[in-house]
């Protein structure tokens, strides 16, 4: 149970109005509001601990390595990895995914090796695979989808072969919140000898994940759609992938000792870290996981669940409305059209009613042609929302309907 105007109270920017009305923000898979607790600690942090991480020998510096390190340790336990040296900071998924293409391609890639995506990825889960097949001849591979916009799973099967190093792949799409089997997507992975890269920013804000029991090879994610700071990304990889990796960027901070000759790497994760980080990052990280925490994962995947389905319900009641993705298995998303209408007129709509939802292909445009639109109205939930948010909203798209059919 959660009582979800305590949880308001504590998110400022819920109390603006927006073009005159109450702010209804249902773009949270875009970025979510912040507590005041992650804000109060950006503004501590300037206040009181303002100082270069991991090389001072004076006071400040100290206090904020410790607490830089204490964000840490705190992920490692918020997903439950094995070693805090496992979890390296970056900008956010992107970079992550990023980092992972450019130095995993180099320790363990060669041309004519295979990678598997799948049709549904996150531009961020496809460029990074595409320019490797681009510019390195290793090869990719795409999972197709079925009507509905869930993977082939049959034909993921026919993909693998010993010739496939990585399955990278969402595990819940960001365009229509669809779950993915990720258990079955990993063992069958794992019977060709393949790594695994799960792209969880859409999947830690609705769902508890444990890295070990997911056993995936890597975990990325972003902590600004998690209640935190943006800015700050998180890659999870298993410890012997990490020490066989090279730098993805080389600075300062990632060296043991340089030589004109010669340089040694530091101790994980510092390796993979170089240069000034985002410090203010790694407290309101650790605010951002106490937030949640407090109020408790599983608390928040069965409330937002009720308002998924609260909001589902409502939506497919409307003749005029084609929801997409329409299964069972899904997490803090719901992507529909007025028919024969585009989605940026009914985003404009909205925003008139103060209600915010995100519009147009949603950095997927192959799962878009897949589907055979331009884009979708993406409605997606964190758990400050509420059930009469939702009744705002499904009033707003009948006016909406109204307005232009
Ligand atoms: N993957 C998925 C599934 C996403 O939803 C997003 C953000 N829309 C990203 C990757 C990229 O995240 P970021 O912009 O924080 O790097």
């Amino acid at each position: 149970m959660i009582d979800v105007n305590y949880i308001r109270q504590q998110f400022p920017i819920l109390n603006r109005k927006v073009n005159g009305n109450p702010l209804v923000y249902f773009d949270n898979g875009a970025t979510t509001q912040k507590p005041k607790r992650v804000i109060d600690s950006i503004v501590n942090y300037y206040s009181e601990l303002n100082s270069n991480i991991h090389r001072g020998v004076h006071t400040l510096s100290r206090e904020m390595t410790i607490e830089y390190e204490n964000a840490r340790i705190a992920v490692q336990k918020f997903i439950n990895a094995t070693y805090a040296h496992e979890i390296v900071f970056t900008k956010g998924t992107t970079d992550s995914i990023n980092l992972v293409a450019s130095s995993f391609s180099r320790a363990f890639l060669k041309p004519g090796d295979e990678i598997i995506v799948s049709e549904m990825e996150h531009h961020s889960n496809f460029l990074p695979w595409q320019n490797l097949r681009d510019e390195k001849g290793i090869s990719m591979k795409v999972i197709p989808l079925t009507k509905e916009g869930e993977l082939n799973m049959e034909a993921y099967k026919k993909l693998l072969s010993p010739k496939t190093k990585l399955v990278a792949i969402a595990h819940v799409s960001n365009s229509l919140g669809l779950v993915n089997p990720l258990e079955e997507i990993i063992s069958e992975a794992k019977k060709h000898g393949a790594k695994v890269l799960i792209d969880g920013a859409q999947a830690v804000p609705h769902l508890r994940v444990d890295v070990q029991k997911l056993g995936a090879d890597f975990y990325v994610f972003s902590m600004h759609k998690l209640y935190g700071p943006t800015g700050m990304g998180v890659l999870f990889a298993k410890e012997e992938l990490l020490e066989a990796m090279p730098p993805y960027q080389y600075g300062g901070g990632i060296i043991k000792s340089v030589t004109i000759e010669k340089t040694e790497w530091a101790d994980l994760p510092n390796k993979f870290e170089a240069g000034t980080p985002n410090i203010e990052g790694g407290p309101a990280t650790k605010a951002a996981l106490h937030f949640v925490n407090e109020v408790g994962m599983g608390n928040i995947a069965a409330y937002e669940h009720e308002l998924l389905t609260y909001c589902s319900d409502q939506l497919g009641m409307i003749e005029e409305v084609e929801v997409y993705g329409n299964i069972k298995n899904k997490a803090g998303v719901i992507s529909f059209n007025i028919k024969k209408t585009h989605p940026f007129d009914t985003g404009t709509l909205l925003d008139n009613m103060g209600i915010a939802v995100r519009t147009g292909h949603h950095c997927t445009q192959p799962l878009m042609r897949h589907l055979g639109i331009p884009g979708t109205v993406r409605a997606s939930f964190a758990v400050y929302n509420t059930k009469e948010e939702i009744d705002i909203f499904i009033n707003g798209v009948k006016k909406a309907v109204k307005m232009l059919l």
